[in-house]
């Protein structure tokens, strides 16, 4: 009787197809398992290039509206990768900390998404490589998996910072600051952050400044980066570091730098603070580090400002070679030579047509997304 109350009461206000465009979604699906409580949502925008990758994230407030837009974030993503495989989507509404319950709700959500076979899912916000394994145990396909079973861990070998520091490199020939002797200050120092000041000191960068949630260190003659990884490997904070400055953490966005490296949180520069900003290239590893409005700003001085999902690719690309059977090296390779090339043509462009790196940035995909829709079937 309940039910039946209920669902008089139901009223449809919006209409997933509001969401409908030259892209996509391809579908929108809505999961629910009554036996488990599993609630979940996906959504596969476009698969004109193959089957769509996209992580599965796992919170207990995500709505179709995010889950749309960060599938629509991985068909440009995937795209301008170059990857044979279009973008997509999933959620699951979930309090990821929740370990008791949390195997049996990947599971069910395995069985959902088993027939949808143009979908192939990978780890996100609280998600991780041992959901990817129960989900590969499930229906047999995933990517992020453990290395037991195939897998490249692609946050212990930093593959997306390897690709913010290759775009950092690229940028030199735009006028971005040399490498050799540039001063760092990275933001975030977890897997992308601590392996990004990593690969910048191989290249003979000098980290000024590191900040995690607790904090900020600073030192400008130079902060030893091995002290560094080894104090976050064992669970501390980089304001435990002996020597350097301690300050807030947020001040790290004032500091005295050539390279700023937002790997830590999303909109952390934005128009009301963009004018305190003094370094001349910002290369992110975070999604969204930066507002497209501080973008716009940015740019008009002078900064340059590499689009998130040109420079933080690398962990999908590495995915990708994952799902086609690759080696760890060849996960290098070939995330170096994706994002040098996807950098220089979108900086390049920027500059021909006199328009943003973000703007180039979202043609070019759009363009490579539109070419792999014209060789199917439906125009
Ligand atoms: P992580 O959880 O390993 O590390 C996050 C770091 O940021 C931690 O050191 C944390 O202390 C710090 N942090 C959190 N809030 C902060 C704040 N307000 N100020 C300063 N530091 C803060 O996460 P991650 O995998 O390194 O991801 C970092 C960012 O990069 C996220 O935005 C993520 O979406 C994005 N990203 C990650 C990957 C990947 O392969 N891991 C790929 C693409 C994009």
């Amino acid at each position: 009787m309940d039910t039946l109350v209920r669902t008089e009461n139901l009223i449809m206000t919006e209409s997933p197809f509001n969401y409908a465009d030259h892209l996509g979604p391809k579908s929108i699906h809505h999961f629910y398992e009554p036996a488990t409580g599993l609630k979940a949502i996906l959504v596969v925008d476009n698969v004109a290039a193959g089957p769509a990758i996209g992580g599965c994230r796992m919170a207990p407030d995500v709505t179709l509206d995010e889950c749309f837009r960060l599938a629509r974030a991985m068909t440009l993503k995937n795209a301008s990768a170059g990857l044979p495989h279009g973008g997509a989507k999933s959620v699951i509404m979930a309090n990821p900390e929740d370990e008791a319950n949390k195997e049996q709700l990947i599971r069910a959500f395995a069985q959902m998404i088993g027939p949808i076979e143009d979908y192939i899912v990978g780890p996100d916000m609280g998600t991780n490589e041992t959901a990817m394994g129960w989900i590969r145990d499930e229906i047999g396909r995933a990517v992020g998996l453990p290395p037991e079973i195939g897998g490249i861990p692609l946050d212990e070998i930093g593959a997306t910072a390897f690709g913010v520091v290759i775009a950092a490199e690229v940028a030199q020939e735009f006028g971005g600051p040399k490498l050799e002797g540039a001063r760092v200050a990275m933001q975030g120092f977890g897997a992308v952050g601590k392996h990004a000041a990593r690969f910048f000191a191989q290249k003979g960068a000098v980290l000024v400044a590191a900040a995690d949630i607790q904090g900020m260190v600073y030192d400008p003659d130079g902060l030893d980066v091995a002290r560094l990884v080894e104090i976050k490997n064992r669970g501390g904070s980089v304001i435990e570091y002996e020597g350097g400055e301690k300050l807030d953490r947020d001040t790290i966005i004032a500091v005295d730098c050539d390279i700023w490296v937002p790997a830590a949180r999303p909109d952390v520069i934005r128009e009301d603070n963009e004018q305190v900003v003094k370094a001349k290239l910002i290369v992110q590893g975070a999604n969204i580090g930066v507002t497209e409005g501080a973008e716009r700003m940015l740019h008009d001085r002078g900064v340059i400002c590499i689009p998130d999902f040109i420079s933080n690719a690398g962990g999908v690309i590495c995915g990708a070679v994952e799902y086609a059977g690759g080696t760890e090296s060849q996960a290098f390779e070939v995330i170096e030579e994706k994002t040098r090339a996807n950098v220089a043509e979108v900086l390049g462009r920027a500059a021909r047509e006199n328009i943003l790196p973000r703007e180039a940035a979202v043609k070019m995909a759009e363009e490579r997304v539109a070419g792999a829709m014209r060789l199917g079937r439906w125009k």
